[in-house]
C-alpha cells in the first residue's frame, strides 16, 4: 500500500519591535541577564499590560503578506502553565479570534504544480523566558538560572492546517519553511536568526493511506535547532510509522523528541500527558479592535515579496530562473543586485558574476552583503569594463580582490596598478608572431580552413602576456596573419 504523509508546522518567529509586547522594556538578544525587566514583564502583582502597536501592525502585516483574513477583531486570553520561565503562570497568547486567519504560502509541489499551503492562523502571543543551566547538560546541572529579558517578547506564532493543502512530502515541508522566513525577512518583520531562536519550528506528521480522507494519529516533534535537523526529523518519523502501519500496528498520538547525535525522534509523552491549558480572555487586556484604514495603510506599507521580486528578476531582467532564485533569496543580495542592474549595460554577465564571483569574496570575507566595501555602483562599473573587453576576466577578479579590501572604484585599481590590457599592437607584435611561429602547424591547419585552433593560439598569447593582453585585439592580430 501506499501512504501519504500530512505534515504541519507551527512556527514561532520572534517580532522586531524595539520593545517588548505588554511593556516599554527593550528587546535586546545579548544583553547582560535580567537587565530588560520591569514589573510588567516578571509578573508582579498589580502590573498591568498594555499592548505594544507595533507588534499588533507587524501581525497584520504576516497576515497580509500570507493572503489572510484580517479579523475586525481579536483576543488575547491567558494559556495556564506553570514553569520558572514563566514568571506570571500563564503566557499572554491569542485562542478564540486570533488576528488572521485562513491565509496560504505557495510552493511548488512535488507535481511540479503551484501548490497553496493552507495556513490556518498566524496568531501574537509573549515569549517566556529562558531558563540557563549551570551545566550543559540538563541531568548533571546542580542548578537553574533564569533570565527575564526575553520573557513577554513578541512572538508570531504561524500555524499551517492540516485540513487544507497540508504539506505531503520532506520537499514541500522544505520549501514552505524557506519560503515563510523569506517572506518575513522581506517585510522586515523578523530577522528569522534561527540560531538566535528568532524562528523556531514544531512539527507534526501523520501518515494514512493515499487517497484516504481520514487522518492518522500525529506525531508532534518539538524544539528542532536546524531546518536540516526538522528534514531529517521528519524523514525518520516517515520511515518509522510507515513501518508501523505496514505491520498492521497503529503510530500512537505523541509528542516526541528529536535527538540530534543519533538523528531519530524518541517518545517524550502521550496524548493523555498533554497539558490541559485552560484557556480564558485576559481580563487585563480588551478587545482589539482593527479597521479597515488601519488595514490598508499596512497594506501600503508592505514591500515587494520573494514571488513579485522573482518575477522581476526573470521577466524584466531576462535572468535565468536559478540565477533568480539565488539573487532574491535575501532582500538585501537582491536590492544589491537591482542597484548594480540600473548602472550596468551587460545584465546577463552581471548576474554571473554576482553569482560565481562577489558571492565567492563576500564568502570568504563572512560579511553579510551590505557590509561589503564593494558599492553596488562600483561593481556595475567592473562589469561594464569586462564586458566593453577593457579588463579580461583574470584581471578583473583581481581588480574585484582589490575592491573588496580597499573599497575603491575599478577605474581608480586599474589605473594605479597598470592593470589597462594592453591593446597596443605595436607591444603585442612579437608575442603574437613569436607564438605563430612556434605552431606552424596549427597555422597551417587554420590556412586551410579549420578556425578551431584559433583560440588555442589566442590562449598561448594571453598566457605569455599572464592575462593582461586585451583578447579581442590579438584575436584580430591573429586573423590578420593567418588570413
Ligand atoms: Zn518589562
Amino acid at each position: 500500500m501506499e501512504y501519504e504523509a500530512i505534515i504541519c508546522f507551527e512556527t514561532h518567529v520572534e517580532l522586531r519591535t524595539r520593545s517588548k509586547l505588554f511593556c516599554s522594556c527593550p528587546v535586546q538578544y545579548d544583553a547582560e541577564p535580567n537587565r530588560n525587566v520591569c514589573p510588567v514583564c516578571t509578573g508582579q502583582p498589580g502590573a498591568l499590560p498594555v499592548l505594544n502597536r507595533k507588534a499588533l501592525e507587524f501581525t497584520i502585516m504576516a497576515g497580509l503578506a500570507t493572503g489572510c483574513r484580517i479579523n475586525k477583531r481579536a483576543r488575547f486570553a491567558r494559556k495556564n502553565y506553570f514553569y520558572p520561565d514563566l514568571p506570571k503562570g500563564y503566557q499572554i497568547s491569542q485562542y478564540e479570534m486570533p488576528v488572521c486567519e485562513n491565509g496560504y504560502i505557495i510552493i511548488t509541489g512535488d507535481d511540479g504544480e503551484p501548490y497553496p499551503v493552507g495556513i490556518k492562523r498566524i496568531h501574537l502571543e509573549e515569549d517566556a523566558g529562558k531558563l540557563v543551566h549551570s551545566s550543559d547538560s540538563f541531568s548533571e546541572a546542580e542548578f537553574s538560572m533564569v533570565d527575564y529579558n526575553r520573557s513577554s517578547v513578541p512572538l508570531l506564532e504561524i500555524v499551517t492546517d492540516h485540513e487544507r493543502n497540508p504539506m505531503r512530502s520532506v520537499n514541500e515541508a522544505r520549501q514552505y519553511l524557506e519560503k515563510l522566513r523569506q517572506i518575513l525577512i522581506y517585510t522586515g518583520i523578523s530577522d528569522c536568526i534561527i540560531e538566535k531562536g528568532q524562528f523556531r519550528c514544531d512539527v507534526n506528521i501523520s501518515l494514512r493511506p493515499k487517497g484516504s480522507r481520514e487522518f492518522g494519529n500525529r506525531a508532534e516533534i518539538k524544539n528542532m535547532a536546524s531546518f536540516r535537523f526538522i528534514m531529517d526529523a521528519l524523514q525518520f518519523e516517515i520511515r518509522r510509522q510507515k513501518r508501523l502501519l505496514e505491520t498492521g500496528k497503529r503510530p500512537g498520538q505523541e509528542t516526541r523528541l528529536f535527538d540530534e547525535q543519533k538523528r531519530i525522534t524518541i517518545p517524550m509523552r502521550s496524548k493523555e500527558d498533554a497539558p490541559d491549558y485552560r484557556y480564558f480572555p485576559d481580563p487585563d487586556l480588551v478587545e482589539v479592535e482593527i479597521s479597515d484604514e488601519m488595514i490598508e495603510s499596512i497594506r501600503e506599507q508592505i514591500p515587494e515579496l520573494p514571488d513579485q521580486k522573482l518575477k522581476k528578476m526573470t521577466e524584466t531582467f531576462g535572468i535565468p530562473m536559478a540565477e533568480a532564485v539565488i539573487i532574491t533569496k535575501d532582500p538585501k543580495v537582491s536590492e544589491f543586485f537591482e542597484k548594480s542592474a540600473l548602472k550596468c549595460k551587460d545584465i546577463p554577465r552581471l548576474s554571473k558574476w554576482f553569482i560565481n564571483e562577489l558571492f565567492r569574496f563576500i564568502k570568504e570575507s563572512s560579511l553579510t552583503i551590505d557590509k561589503i566595501p564593494v558599492t553596488p555602483e562600483n561593481f556595475a562599473s567592473l562589469v561594464n569594463m569586462i564586458s566593453q573587453g577593457e579588463l579580461t576576466d583574470t584581471i578583473a577578479r583581481s581588480v574585484l580582490e582589490k575592491m573588496f579590501s580597499t573599497g575603491s572604484p575599478p577605474e581608480e585599481i586599474v589605473d594605479k596598478e597598470g592593470l589597462r590590457p594592453i591593446e597596443d599592437e605595436k607591444v603585442l607584435e612579437e608575442i603574437v608572431d613569436d607564438v605563430l611561429s612556434s605552431h606552424s602547424d596549427i597555422v597551417k591547419q587554420i590556412k586551410e580552413g579549420d578556425r578551431k585552433p584559433l583560440n588555442f593560439l589566442v590562449g598561448q598569447v594571453m598566457r605569455r602576456t599572464r592575462g593582461k593582453a586585451n583578447a579581442r585585439v590579438v584575436k584580430e592580430m591573429i586573423e590578420k596573419r593567418v588570413s
